[in-house]
């Protein structure tokens, strides 16, 4: 299956629609999910094109797996989290909706469920949850 250019996380990266970016460096780009299973829960996506983990590079995946580690310390303080859930989904029989390679980051407490999915953020929540992992990371 071909890239498609137009896809949301693509429209992310060039800023055509907003997010609530929390970390960028050369290779990657990390941002709020909008409708979170958790709280804190967000997503690292490459900056350049691939549509999953099928077809992306090993620099892509090792860049991706690199801030992934980053931003879950981040969470794990910011959340007082005690673990983390990292899910990543390929092709639509793999669950995957959003057809550019992400990685979810949800942090997790003893006990406590994911919600279901499908749920859309209060933006004012999400706001102040990505301003704790921002100020995690920048601590
Ligand atoms: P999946 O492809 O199954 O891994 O799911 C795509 C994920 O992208 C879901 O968790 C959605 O909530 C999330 N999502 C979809 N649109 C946006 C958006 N504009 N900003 C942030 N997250 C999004």
């Amino acid at each position: 299956m071909a890239y498609d250019s137009d896809n949301i996380f693509a429209k992310i990266l060039r800023g055509e629609i907003p997010c609530e970016k929390l970390y960028e460096d050369d290779d990657t780009f990390v941002f709020m999910d909008i409708m979170p299973r958790a709280d804190g829960h967000c997503l690292v996506i490459p900056k350049t094109p691939c549509r999953n983990m099928l077809d992306a590079s090993p620099e892509q995946l090792a860049a991706c797996l690199k801030t992934v580690q980053i931003v879950s310390h981040a969470c794990l303080t910011a959340f007082d989290a005690e673990g983390i859930t990292l899910q990543q989904f390929n092709e639509p029989a793999g669950g995957q909706e959003v057809y550019h390679l992400h990685f979810h980051i949800l942090p997790r407490h003893e006990g406590v469920k994911l919600r279901p999915p499908g749920q859309m953020a209060d933006f004012a929540v999400l706001k102040t949850h990505a301003d704790k992992i921002r100020a995690a990371l920048a601590g």
